[in-house]
């Protein structure tokens, strides 16, 4: 890694910039995801940075992992870079983790192990559990209390106004893959001596306004709910805060309703599986109940020794047949079709026990995800289709029909 300054000994552009004023407009508009870059100094390399302003996904790949994907491999077509993918869960769970921990185990071993100095993480603000509040832990406590998801835009990368003078040299950072591709972008000129990146998959990001909207509209009592997650049975699980459980079918959404709710920068995302990450850990393609894990190079597997040996592991596995499903699915959520709950829980119940799993389920919801992007992309920001559209995702939309 480089450090800030210069080898001609200028000064550096982010050493003379400074963070944008908070609620201006930002460069990427109303694409923008709030990731946190223009709210430091790295404003400076917003243009050459910005997910949302320049697509560089080759040039990401290659500088991480040495290469970019192979596209006639399907699995890196689909899931990135890889050297292993794995399902795994924590021989003890961590409660109130988002599934059983890994992340928040791998941030604690980091800082225990003295593999890095800090940890960038979201905690939640003190009013509110769903306001995401970044931050670079020092300690394993710290860490912890980031545990779960704050299923709303966070803008992870203003944290790093703070790392000029903080002694952090190694940091591992956690995140999303919008903050990852900015933060990969203005590595080189990060004063850090090495960076670890431990990234989520993600899709459907909301504004805080409009996480109340998707609750307001989908759960039976909105103000309880303290964690959710959209499943391998196609159920969104809710978990209230009295320990009771809710799960509504992903085909009973108010979709008329929840069409506008999620934030367009996610609408015309296509990284969902976090392409720039050392290590990637979702859910998506396991089965029921289990983590998936991406170890994308060396840093990745580094990260993984970690926690290893606290992992019951399992192969990845695949099952069922997605296209159809994928196909119908274009077609319902572009007529914004609201089904009845009990042709819902039909459909679901079907869908559950014969549809897709493991990596098949993370290929149809990957597939649904870049297609209906492709198609909000083509009506609302028609110029910026040709830039936008990275070539592994074109590939797999061109295996579908689309609407006009
Ligand atoms: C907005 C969002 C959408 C997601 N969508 C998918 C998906 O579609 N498919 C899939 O397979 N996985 C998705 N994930 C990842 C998945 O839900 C779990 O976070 C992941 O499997 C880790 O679980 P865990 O129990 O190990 O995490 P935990 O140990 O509970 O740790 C969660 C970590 O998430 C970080 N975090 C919390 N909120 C945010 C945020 N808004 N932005 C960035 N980082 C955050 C925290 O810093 C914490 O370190 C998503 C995650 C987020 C935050």
């Amino acid at each position: 890694m480089t450090s800030a300054a210069s080898p001609s000994g200028a000064v550096a552009p982010h050493e003379r910039a400074k963070p944008l004023a908070k609620g201006s407009v930002y460069p990427a508009k109303d694409l923008c995801s709030q990731c946190g870059l223009c709210d430091s100094r790295w404003v400076a390399y917003v243009k050459d940075s910005c997910a949302f302003l320049n697509q560089r996904f080759d040039a990401m790949e290659a500088a991480a992992h040495g290469r970019s994907r192979d596209l006639d491999n399907e699995d890196e077509l689909y899931f990135g870079v890889q050297q292993r993918m794995l399902t795994a869960r924590l021989q003890q769970p961590l409660d109130g983790a988002q599934w059983t921990g890994i992340v928040s185990r791998i941030g604690v071993r980091a800082l225990e192990t003295g593999l890095v100095d800090a940890v960038l993480c979201v905690g939640q603000s003190e009013d509110d559990r769903f306001t995401p509040v970044p931050r670079l832990a020092r300690t394993p406590e710290e860490v912890l209390s980031a545990r779960v998801n704050k299923p709303t835009l966070s803008p992870n990368l203003e944290v790093l106004e703070q790392l000029p003078g903080s002694g952090i040299k190694r940091l591992l950072a956690i995140g999303v893959g919008c903050q990852i591709q900015a933060l990969r972008a203005v590595q080189p000129t990060l004063p850090l001596d090495e960076l670890f990146v431990l990234g989520l998959p993600c899709v459907d990001n909301v504004s805080r306004q409009g996480l109340q909207t998707f609750l307001e509209s989908t759960v039976s009592s909105p103000d309880t709910v303290v964690h959710y997650e959209f499943m391998q049975d196609f159920r969104i699980h809710f978990r209230h805060s009295d320990g009771r459980e809710e799960t509504v079918p992903f085909f009973g959404l108010d979709t008329p309703k929840l069409k506008d709710v999620f934030a367009p920068s996610c609408l015309s995302c296509f990284d969902y599986t976090n392409a720039g990450a050392d290590l990637v850990v979702g859910y998506m393609g396991a089965t029921f109940g289990r983590q998936w894990l991406t170890v994308r190079n060396p840093k990745g597997q580094q990260l993984l020794d970690l926690v290893e040996a606290e992992l019951d592991v399992a192969p990845v596995s695949s099952s069922g047949q997605r296209q159809a499903a994928v196909q119908q699915g274009i077609e319902a959520y572009d007529k914004a079709v609201k089904l009845p709950i009990w042709v819902a829980n039909l459909i679901g119940f079907f869908v559950e026990r014969f549809g897709p799993k493991g990596l098949e389920y993370g290929r149809f919801s990957i597939d649904s995800h870049f297609t209906r992007n492709a198609v909000w992309l083509r009506r609302h920001h028609p110029d910026k289709v040709e830039a936008h559209i990275p070539a592994f995702a074109r590939r797999i939309i061109s295996r579908y029909r689309l609407p006009d």
